[in-house]
């Protein structure tokens, strides 16, 4: 975990309401700071930011590789008695009620006591065979890589994570690990079919992107690369981290495209909901909410 701070930057009569967060971080005690541009502009001279813009800096920000975060995780799960199939695609689940679960992957069959779903945009694909399916819409994502003629300004000991919390919403690294800048637009993609999934570049939403940074980072440089992803959204853009409802012995996580950071405090409430060794009271993450039930739910995905 390499710690840069987070600067949530918010321009007048933004988008995401400011109180939001400010209510958040104070009820859990988490520290920050509340900047004014002029503030901003002393300690990150690298920022050109409209009059007005308020910055929420938490100085514990930080950035943690994923792939190298997962294979961790996967070590520790292992050393600690795990499994892992790889290339076993689940191509059927069965609630048997008292007898277990049983599931049918990369051409076995087990039977257990309880499952735990975390399949992302392809939830739905195995929940089916319970008859059960969330609305979840999967979107084709796109972040960019842009190369600063002068990285040492960019360097993360001189400039944190930002977040600029307006519609659109872009979202910025500094440099690590290369020498470019990682920038993105949060929820800017078309729906797409996860198995279909394109590497084209979208160049009208590169130019969005690149004017933003232009404007409020200048010196970003131009955009040398940039790779395509997908999101699954939940409609109220919060996780799922519930039993399956008449399925109890099946369980789902899902990250609703914000996930990865708490991935370690999922693996422990989902093995909690499992196991029914300790309850969790987790209802803005329940299946039955009304963002899941209610087909008149407006989806928002802004956070
Ligand atoms: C551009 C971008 C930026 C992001 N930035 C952040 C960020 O800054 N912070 C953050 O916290 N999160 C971020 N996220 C979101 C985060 O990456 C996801 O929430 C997280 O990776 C989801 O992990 P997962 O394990 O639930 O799903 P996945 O990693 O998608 O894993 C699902 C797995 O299920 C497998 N699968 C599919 N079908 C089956 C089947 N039938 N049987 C068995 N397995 C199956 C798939 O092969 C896949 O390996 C970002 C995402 C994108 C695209």
């Amino acid at each position: 975990m390499t710690v840069v701070g987070g600067l949530d930057l918010f321009p007048p009569d933004p988008a995401i309401p400011m109180d939001d967060y400010v209510t958040s971080l104070d009820e859990v005690g988490i520290p920050f700071e509340l900047l004014t541009v002029d503030a901003i502009a002393d300690r990150w001279p690298q920022f050109r930011l409209p009059p007005g813009t308020v910055g929420l800096f938490q100085d514990r920000g930080a950035i943690v590789p994923a792939g190298r975060g997962t294979r961790v995780m996967q070590q520790l799960a292992t050393r600690h008695g795990a499994v892992l199939r790889d290339r076993s695609p689940v191509s059927g689940l069965r609630d048997l009620g008292a007898a277990g679960v049983e599931v049918e992957a990369g051409g076995a069959t087990y039977r257990c006591r309880g499952v735990v779903l975390c399949a992302d945009a392809w939830t739905n694909d195995v929940l089916a065979g319970l008859g059960q399916t969330v609305p979840l819409t999967v979107t084709l994502e796109q972040a960019t890589y842009f190369a600063p003629e002068d990285p040492s300004r960019f360097e993360p000991r001189r400039l944190p994570l930002w977040i600029w919390m307006d519609e659109p919403s872009f979202y910025g690294f500094p440099c690590y690990g290369e020498p470019t800048i990682k920038a993105a637009q949060d929820c800017g993609g078309p729906e797409a079919d996860p198995d279909h999934r394109t590497d084209e570049v979208d160049r009208a939403r590169l130019a969005l992107l690149a004017d933003h940074l232009a404007t409020t980072l200048p010196g970003s440089g131009r955009p040398v690369r940039s790779l395509r992803c997908h999101y699954t959204l939940t409609p109220d853009r919060d996780f799922v981290l519930d039993r399956v409802p008449g399925h109890e012995s099946v369980v789902v996580g899902l990250g609703a495209a914000h996930g990865f950071k708490f991935a370690p405090t999922f693996g422990r409430l989902l093995a909690d909901l499992a196991t029914g060794d300790r309850a969790h009271e987790l209802p803005a993450f329940r299946l039955d909410r009304p963002a899941l039930t209610d087909p008149a739910y407006a989806p928002h995905w802004l956070v």
